[in-house]
């Protein structure tokens, strides 16, 4: 019998446990008589025809790395239908019958639209950002939020010993689940979303009610993209506003990339390694043009228009409810 051929790729913005992902794939392709291959640099490395042949050298001891291997990039050009196709020859060329792709609600877009036009694909969600609702948990989640746990500890520590205030801008693009459930583990003092923009001069009286408590630091955290667009102020304006208000700084702390490069957690490690295990059971059977994920401690596919058509739950409720504590 002809020796079959996987391909994986990791896309869009990297994660934690990314490596946990390739390490199984390859581990467990090897397993199985398939030979394992490597798309560098996610959609750009398939178009570029960047593929090479993965040994079990390549993942040795790379499982609790954070990072992906592989690197991962992105290419808007991966839009036009020309550009796929072209990445499709490469997948002909090498002879790959299915194409594993890791990534965000992106890369998902790629990954329909190569379905539709005849590549087997199976997309497994990579992404701090918990926004794939058709899984639980995306992989590289609770690795964020762990490493946001962490730093906001030490923030609250230098803020409880200067009686400072402060913003901690969170990373998530669209979907609020780093910021709500990073309060939600560290008793921040108040979340902002997009579910619930303040003005500055919410925040002024906000900080004014906070004051009058016994309460001598103060932990604000801040969802990134909000602030500095949409003709909302930035965060500095924001702070020189209630400097001339009340003779107070907010001292802004924006997370950044560190979020992104925390040692997985146990969590994130065993959703990668079962995810894809059961990626690959179902290429084994033939399946094809879905995603997989968690619904609670179970693990399922939806086909992946129906993945990409769903639509997160809406947590403005469970944002309310945080700051009830301290009113505006
Ligand atoms: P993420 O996957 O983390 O959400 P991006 O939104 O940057 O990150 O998407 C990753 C990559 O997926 C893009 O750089 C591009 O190559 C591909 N992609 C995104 N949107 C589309 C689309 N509409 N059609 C085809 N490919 C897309």
């Amino acid at each position: 019998m002809k020796k079959r051929n996987f391909a994986i790729l990791t896309s869009g913005g990297d994660c934690s446990s990314m490596n946990m992902v390739l390490s199984t794939f390859v581990k467990r392709c090897l397993q199985e008589n398939i030979q394992p291959y490597f798309v560098y640099d996610g959609y750009k490395g398939l178009y570029d025809g960047d593929i090479k042949k993965a040994t079990s050298k390549d993942v040795m001891h790379i499982w609790n790395l954070p990072g992906t291997k592989i690197k991962s990039a992105r290419f808007p050009e991966f839009k036009e239908e020309s550009i796929r196709k072209k990445a499709i020859q490469n997948l002909k060329k090498f002879d790959i019958d299915y194409l594993f792709v890791c990534g965000g609600n992106g890369s998902y877009i790629g990954a329909e639209r190569l379905s539709k036009m005849g590549v087997k694909v199976i997309a497994l969600p990579g992404t701090i950002d918990n926004d794939i609702a058709s899984s639980d948990f995306t992989i590289g989640f609770d690795s964020a939020l762990n490493s946001i746990k962490d730093d906001i500890y030490k923030i609250r520590t230098t803020m409880e010993s200067h009686r400072f205030i402060a913003f901690v801008e969170i990373m998530g693009r669209n979907c609020l689940d780093l910021t709500l459930d990073a309060g939600l583990c560290t008793e921040a003092d108040y979340i902002i979303t997009n579910a619930n923009i303040l003005k500055k001069e919410e925040i002024l009286k906000l900080i004014k009610n906070i004051r009058k408590t016994n309460k001598e630091s103060i932990v604000i955290l801040v969802s990134e993209l909000l602030y500095g667009i949409d003709g909302n102020p930035t965060l500095n304006e924001i702070s020189e506003f209630v400097n001339k208000n009340i003779k107070e700084k907010i001292r802004i702390n924006v997370l950044g990339y560190t979020q992104r490069a925390s040692i997985p957690t146990a969590f994130d490690l065993k959703l990668s390694s079962e995810l894809t295990n059961y990626a690959i059971d179902l290429a084994l059977k033939n399946v094809h043009g879905i995603s997989v994920g968690n619904q609670g401690f179970k693990y399922k596919s939806t086909p992946i228009e129906k993945a990409n058509k769903m639509v997160n739950k809406n947590k403005k409720n469970e944002v309310i409810a945080f700051n009830k504590k301290n009113k505006i």
